[in-house]
């Protein structure tokens, strides 16, 4: 549920069957969140709010609502961009080397460039859309080989290094990336 606040912008509430009060956080996109109980209505939840605007000015690193705007129009243009690009990519590289994933996702998680699951799902984070060209390609190409090792192994290295000789150096490189959008 949003709620629509005159200083804060849009504050994300989230209904928590197991939260017995009522938290504060950030959201990736600099919104308040709150996570409140099932039982809390409007009434109580504006109530709370107001009791604790000091608190959270002082301590959550909010955006003002134009930022938070203008983050989402970034994001919806990435995700775009991702979409044209990123399914394709892997693809390419699957036909290439031979792998057989079961589907693509785009997340844009915020702390990880890429998973693979055991159900062969990879998901690629759109903000790869960010990072040149070779690095997104190890990424890819690092998901790809974890098809076939689930694990961070000798020979699950090898295998990436089989398809990205500098993938050392890729990794690297990567680490100067955040991939947060
Ligand atoms: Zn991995």
């Amino acid at each position: 549920m949003i709620l629509e606040d005159k200083e804060f912008g849009e504050i994300i509430v989230r209904k928590n069957a197991l939260s017995s009060g009522i938290k504060f956080s950030v959201s990736p996109s600099g919104r308040l969140q709150m996570s409140v109980p099932k039982y809390a209505g409007n009434f109580l939840i504006k109530r709370f709010l107001n009791s604790n605007r000091e608190l959270i000015r002082k301590k959550l690193p909010l955006k003002d609502p134009k930022t938070q705007r203008a983050r989402d129009t970034k994001k919806k243009i990435l995700m775009k961009k991702a979409k044209e690009y990123l399914p394709y990519r892997l693809e390419y590289y699957a036909k290439l080397y031979g792998y057989k994933y079961e589907k693509c996702r785009l997340s844009h998680a915020g702390t990880r460039w890429g998973s693979c699951s055991s159900t062969k799902t990879i998901s690629l984070n759109i903000g790869l859309m960010n990072v040149p060209e070779k690095l997104r390609d190890y990424v890819i190409l690092h998901e790809l080989a974890h098809l076939n090792h689930m694990d961070h192994s000798t020979e699950f290295w090898a295998e990436v290094q089989k398809h990205d000789p500098n993938y050392k150096d890729h990794r690297r490189r990567l680490k100067h990336f955040d991939p947060g959008v």
